[in-house]
This record gives structure tokens, sequence and C-alpha cells, in this order.
């Protein structure tokens, strides 16, 4: 008990208070296994965090350690940059094995690191390159990361490079309509600045997305919406990145989310879960898309033998053993009850996801805006007659916080992105 508050007042006393919200917890974990958490106060805790999306095996499970100390038990360095190595061979091997075929068969891969953000800032940067454009298509409410050019890219920045376009949601919908209505207006708006002339939006370098927007708010971008991006792309020439850091491994009930849709991106970004919870970042992309020169991308830190080691036995165990198979079975039954969870709390705005990547909207039940404090769940409160929500995809959506983008037919200029969306402003991980 003692370690345990000397550790935290240690900490909070040393540590920037730019942390991420997570840390507002007062936990100091010393073991975990599976998606348990053992704190330093003796305490056991169920981890809900999850890496922020890295565990798809949970903590510390066997077949990751097996695979580190296979590594460091061989004699194998553990820093080469990023040459040639036996496990950077049977990571990429495991790693083609999982991809959708019809990218696998026409890709490259590049070893960004260590983080999702890298892998985001590569991806700009290739496309930019390749197609000697500046500009960017990008979604209000999305995460990137927080390096320059990914920031730029996520849902609250402004930045002159950036159209930011409506991304398709039911519960707060942009236009106030939701369901494949509300998509459609999304998609639109999306083809409208792209073909109106007055829009005065050059060729963009790419359109970058998230197939469900996990800082976002947990919102599943319908499959039509996303078949529509990836035609209004490939008929104008503009890549399309995916970027599934925190969708991809399972977790949605597919190996990558992509695969529900049957879209295939251009560039496909990497992280989080191939790591197997240690730093691993890539970018897989189309060959022809594969303009850089030796040296054009480097990075001291793209080599980390150990991720690699923990990452390709992640993929196989996901891959062998059907587990985005059952994170949709899971997935199913966990949004179920969810769902009869929300009959009975007026506090619960709505629940939605793909798989296990599930999300639980809590609201203040008046407004409905989301919620300013953590309700309590522990009793059943019958909503009012005013606030009362049906726990479905018929909720009815409420007004959105922010003033609804124009009409589709008017395009917004390239320098006034649209306001973010509610979800947009969540806290980041
Ligand atoms: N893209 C997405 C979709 C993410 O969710 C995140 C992290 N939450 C990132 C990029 C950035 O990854 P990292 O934090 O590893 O830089």
């Amino acid at each position: 008990r003692g370690a345990h508050e000397g550790i935290l007042r240690r900490q909070s006393a040393r540590e920037s208070a730019a942390r991420t919200y997570a840390r507002a917890l007062p936990i100091v974990p010393v073991r975990a296994r599976g998606m348990t958490i053992e704190g330093a106060d003796g305490q056991r805790y169920l981890d809900c965090l999850s890496g922020a999306g890295t565990l798809a095996l949970g903590h510390n499970h066997p077949v990751v350690l097996e695979a580190i100390r296979n590594v460091l038990d061989s004699g194998a360095p553990l820093h080469v940059l990023d040459l040639a190595t036996p496990v950077k061979d049977a990571f990429t091997t495991e790693l083609f094995r999982t991809l959708p075929p019809a990218l696998a068969d026409h890709a490259r891969i590049q070893f960004c690191g260590p983080a999702g953000t890298d892998a985001v800032e590569a991806a700009l940067k290739l496309t930019r390159t390749a197609t000697g454009r500046e500009g960017l298509l990008a979604f209000t409410g999305a995460y990137h990361g927080m390096t320059a050019g990914a920031l730029e890219a996520s849902g609250g920045a402004r930045d002159v490079r950036v159209a930011r376009l409506p991304y398709p949601q039911d519960y707060r919908c942009p236009f106030g309509i939701g369901g494949p209505n509300g998509a459609e207006l999304a998609a639109r708006w999306t083809e409208n600045l792209l073909d109106d002339t007055k829009s005065g939006v050059p060729a963009p370098a790419a359109m970058i997305l998230e197939p469900v927007q996990g800082e976002g708010g947990v919102l599943p971008a319908p499959d039509a919406w996303l078949r529509r991006m990836r035609d209004i792309t490939a008929a104008r020439g503009i890549p399309l990145i995916a970027d599934e850091v925190q969708t991809g491994v399972g977790r949605t009930g597919a190996f990558w989310a992509v695969e529900h849709s049957g879209i295939v991106p251009d560039v496909l970004v990497l992280s989080k879960a191939i790591g197997g919870s240690l730093p691993l970042a890539v970018v897989v992309y189309r060959d022809d898309l594969d303009v850089w020169p030796p040296g054009a991308h480097a990075g001291t830190f793209r080599g980390n033998q150990l991720a690699m080691a923990a990452g390709a036995a992640t993929l196989a165990h996901v891959r062998e053993n059907r587990l985005a198979e059952r994170a949709a079975t899971l997935g199913a039954r966990m949004l179920g009850g969810l769902r009869s969870l929300a009959a009975d709390h007026a506090c619960v705005g709505d629940v939605r996801g793909l798989g296990l990547m599930l999300g639980v909207e809590l609201v203040d039940p008046e407004s409905p805006q989301p919620a300013s404090r953590t309700p309590h769940l522990g009793h059943a409160t019958a909503p009012s007659a005013s606030t009362s929500q049906t726990p479905s995809t018929s909720y009815a959506p409420p007004a959105p916080a922010q003033p609804a983008p124009a009409p589709p037919t008017t395009a917004p200029a390239v320098t006034t992105p649209t306001a973010p969306p509610a979800s947009a402003q969540y806290p980041h991980q």
C-alpha cells in the first residue's frame, strides 16, 4: 500500500500533466495476465483499456511471452536498424498471410516507427510524394495521432491543406437523419466537394479514413458508404488510406476491418496489436505507389526485433484460432447485453460497434449531450417520457451539438473545414 501511494505521489509530482486520461486512474500495475491487472495495492482490476486496442490476446499471453523469450535466448541482436533478419522475415510473411489477397498480391511494406502516428506520417508523405499533390481529405471526428501531419488529419484540427468531410453516423448524424440516408448525404457531400469546380478544392494527395472511428466515439462506417468512398477516390486517382491502427487484428470481427465492406485501400496503416503489445508500426501499400528512393524514409527504431516476434506470434495465433470470428460472436452477444442495459438506463444514449470494438455513449439524459461526469449505473432508472430512447438503430438522433454542415450541394472551401461533431471533442488516447 505504501509503495503504491509513494509511486503515485512521486509520479504526479514529476510527470507533466499533459498525460492521457487513463492516468487519472489511481492504479499502479505490477502484474498482468489476460484482462486482469494486479496493482501495487494488492487489488485486482479488470482492464477495459486493453492498451488502447493493442492487446489483441490480452496481457502476457503465453504465445507472446514465448516468442519474446525465444529471441532473447537465441542471442539475436536486439537492434539492427532495419536490416533483414529471420525474425523480421517471419513477421512479414505472417503479416502478408493475413492481408486481403487483392492488396497482398501487389503490396509493399514499409516499417515505420515505432508508433501508429509514425505510420500515418509515412502514409501521408508517401501519397504526397507519389501524387505530387498536397491536399488531404479527412473526416470529422477522425483521430490519426499526435505528430504534426497526423494531427492535421485528425478531427479537431484546422489546416489549410485539409478538407474536412462529414463522417456518417446514426446517433449524432451531422445531417440529423442517420441511417442510410444520412450516409448517402455524407457521400454526396464528398462527391460535390471533388466535382464542384466552384469549391476550388485542388486535387488532393489522398483520402484518409478509419473504417471504425475509435477515438471519435466507436463509430462503424456503413459498408455502402465505404464502398462509395472507394469508388469516388478510385475514379479520380486519389489514393485511399485506411487507418487500421485501432481496428486491426480481429477486433471488429474480421482480421482487418476493411474486409467487412470488401474495399481494398491503396494504403493500409497498421500499428497497436500488430506488435503483440510492443511498439511496431507499418504501412502496406500498392507497389506502384512505391516511389521512394533508398533513404527517403528512415528512422532508428524501425527494426524492433522483440516487437516483430511478439507481433508474428499474435497474428499467427489470431489467424490459426479464428479469433476474428470469435470476436464477431462474442461482440454480438455483448452488444445485445448492452442494448438491454441501455433500455433501463436513461444515461446510456447509444450503444454501437463492430465485433468486440464496442462503445457505450453516456449522456446527460436531459440534453442528451455527452455526460459531463460518469453516471452511476447501480440503479435502473426508467427514462422519463421526454428523454426515452429505444436501444436500437431506430434511436431518434439528438440534435447535433454543433451546427449541421450546409447542405451537400454546397461544397465547403478547403480552408473552412466543417465544425467537428461533439464526438470529435472526446479525449484522445
Ligand atoms: N490512428 C488511430 C486510428 C488511432 O486510434 C491511434 C491511437 N489511438 C493512432 C492512429 C495513433 O497511434 P499512436 O498512439 O500509437 O501514435
